[in-house]
């Protein structure tokens, strides 16, 4: 076990939690790929709040048990996070929440359109599809994820169950699922007053255009 890395998962659970996009019982996991291995870093604790690191397992992107005890209530969901790295050569984590907003839109089975500037800045200016509901980490499931993920995006609303957010870094895969959750909110809200509305497509690409100018400036998203 790489310590540094088992640390760096704990690490990443509780920026999740301290961003509020998570559930009052904290359930949810998060991984991390080994650099240039074949295998993850796994939560297998039941909840990401004050996940312990010894609760940390190494998991093979078989979904094979490497080192750690994984309980099969946690395994039966590693199969989310390793058909999107076999799928995404360029993710380096992959977090799974309840967040209640988002979690919401999947129980509604109603996808998340592109009506907050940020969705369009941080890669996900077709807004958060829905993927099919299949009982979770099984066959059934996964295709659904993998039909459901559009091409880029780093986020799929998984139906009847939450969200699922993946992306080259802990630190932009944490970002986005709180984007995901602020987006689900605004429209939750919005929703009461007509109905959120969307961007206009050209405007989509101007915010991301303005955000890769700000990221090349060096200068922090406000
Ligand atoms: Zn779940």
């Amino acid at each position: 076990m790489d310590k540094g890395l088992a640390e760096r998962v704990v690490e990443t659970a509780g920026r999740v939690v301290a961003s509020g996009a998570i559930s009052t019982n904290g359930h949810g996991n998060v991984s991390i790929r080994e650099p240039g291995s074949d295998e993850m870093y796994f939560t297998a604790g039941p909840s990401l709040r004050g996940h312990p690191l010894d609760a940390v397992v190494r998991v093979g992107l078989d979904g094979v048990l490497r080192e750690g005890d994984l309980p099969p209530i946690q395994g039966a969901v590693v199969a989310m996070h390793t058909a999107m790295y076999a799928d995404r050569p360029d993710v380096g984590c992959v977090i799974h929440t309840h967040s209640p907003f988002a979690t919401a839109y999947a129980v509604a089975q109603r996808p998340i359109g592109c009506w907050i500037e940020a969705l369009a800045m941080f890669g996900l200016p077709s807004g958060i599809p829905v993927a099919g509901y299949g009982p979770r980490g099984s066959a059934e499931a996964i295709a659904h994820i993998r039909a459901a993920v559009l091409p880029d995006h780093p986020a799929v609303l998984l139906a009847n169950h939450g969200v699922l957010v993946f992306h080259r870094t802990p630190e932009l895969a944490v970002l986005v699922g709180g984007i995901v959750e602020e987006a689900a909110e605004a429209g939750f809200h919005a929703s009461a007053l007509g109905g959120p509305v969307e961007l206009p497509e050209e405007m989509r690409a101007a915010a991301l255009q303005r955000a890769m100018a700000y990221a090349a400036a060096g200068t922090a998203h406000g």
